[in-house]
């Protein structure tokens, strides 16, 4: 059992189809189990939630599970827009029914009788794909009144994000659905004590519900076995750019950079080398080719000067122009800065515009000094982690290709392209 499996057949969305594959017996044997039992399957896993930041999952279920407040909720994050990652969407339009079962057990484990999934407004497949899930599961006895004839409830309701990146961070996305505007919440308190309207509110991602069934069918003692010890299980990764063969992939959590490449997503397209790699989502900082043997895992990439993010491999090739690919990725953070904190808010729009004066021919001596003083001024005082990865991302583009950056100010021009920009 793995978590793409069947995913290419034309069927995989159907409920039939899911249960001639063994689809829904690891919600039945969650029903055979205390909550508590649940719980600790996934705390031994460990699970470990793969959204980005990469928190134990049990930890937040068992702290929602003990809270006095009975009316617990569970929030699936479906609201994925990092750059580069669609390993989410591939599960919601192909496989709603494996999304739903971990739901369903998760549900169980801490008690809630209500789970809202955020999706994505640009996603609209999955949106059908997951109203017709839900329907047949409930039909079927799997959600909704007196499941498994066991008594316990659980609706399931889809709400539609409006296409903030923000609402992706966990706070932004209760305030987006409790109808305010999605701006990040001080924490504490924690959602799992006090989210979604004031209640006890697990929030997991897609993947990490994915993984669900998987421990409770296999025991968290065989999935602890996969991948590494800081970082078990498999890993989706949705690889773009360069590569001859792009795509959502699945390895056990400790992959090299260079196997997932160079073996499995066909090498370098047209030949050529390869200049960098952002190894998670445009919010993890970039790295060289010389660091191709990083081990993709939570703790190994750190080594390396990055972080895992969501696991969206993003391929360069020797023709990019990282002036380019500064100045964009810039740019999308200036324009998903939520504007609630004035480092953030004003700091990456700063940091776009020095970016595009020098992609422009018109950069200065001290630009890159200044970029790191802003970067570093953002990360270190603003309210959530989209100023941070704003400043990741800004300073590792111009420490790992500092030469690029000063040709491009000395000359006003770009080398590879080699025209005069100014
Ligand atoms: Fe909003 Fe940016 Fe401040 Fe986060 S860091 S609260 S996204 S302005």
């Amino acid at each position: 059992m793995h978590l793409l499996e069947n995913i290419e057949h034309h069927r995989s969305a159907e409920i039939g189809f899911y249960e001639e594959h063994g689809g829904y017996l690891a919600l039945k044997k969650a029903y055979s189990m205390e909550p508590g039992q649940i719980i600790e399957e996934v705390k031994n896993a460990p699970l470990r939630g793969r959204g980005g930041a990469g928190f134990p999952s049990g930890m937040k279920w068992a702290v929602a599970a003990s809270s006095h407040n009975k009316q617990r909720v569970l929030v699936c994050n479906a609201d994925e827009g990092e750059p580069g990652t669609f390993k989410d969407r591939k599960m919601l339009e192909n496989k709603p029914h494996l999304i739903l079962e971990g739901l369903a057990i998760a549900a169980r484990a801490i008690g809630a009788e209500m789970a809202i999934i955020y999706l994505r407004n640009e996603y609209p497949r999955a949106m059908r794909s997951l109203i017709f899930a839900i329907a047949e599961a409930e039909k079927r006895g799997y959600i909704g009144q007196n499941i498994l004839g066991s008594g316990a409830n659980l609706i399931i309701k889809v709400h539609r994000g409006a296409g903030a990146y923000i609402c992706g961070e966990e706070t932004a996305l209760l305030e987006s659905l409790e109808g305010r505007r999605g701006h990040p919440r001080l924490k504490p308190p924690y959602p799992a004590t006090e989210g979604y309207m004031g209640m006890p509110t697990v929030i997991n991602n897609v993947e990490t519900l994915c993984n669900v069934p998987l421990i409770i069918s296999m025991g968290a003692k065989a999935y602890s076995e996969i991948g590494t010890p800081g970082s078990p299980g498999p890993k989706l990764f949705s690889v773009s750019g360069h590569v001859n063969k792009p795509g959502v992939y699945e390895f056990p959590m400790g992959i090299t950079l260079r196997e997932l490449i160079f073996e499995h997503a066909g090498g370098i397209r047209d030949g050529r080398e390869l200049k960098g790699v952002i190894p998670g989502g445009i919010s993890t900082a970039v790295m060289t080719p010389d660091k191709l043997d990083c081990p993709l895992d939570f703790n190994s990439i750190q080594a390396y000067g990055s972080s895992l993010g969501t696991g969206a491999v993003i391929v360069m090739d020797e023709s990019t122009c990282m002036v380019k690919v500064a100045r964009r990725s810039s740019a999308f953070f200036e324009h998903e800065s939520c504007g609630k904190c004035t480092p953030c808010r004003e700091g990456t729009g700063w940091l776009r515009s020095i970016f595009e004066r020098i992609e422009h021919g018109e950069g200065r001596q001290g630009d890159l000094e200044l970029i790191h003083d802003v970067a570093d001024n953002i990360s270190s005082t603003s309210f959530c982690a989209l100023g941070e990865a704003a400043s990741i991302s800004a300073k590792s583009f111009v420490s790992n290709f500092k030469d690029e950056f000063e040709t491009h100010i000395a000359h006003g021009c770009c080398v590879m392209s080699t025209e005069v920009v100014a």
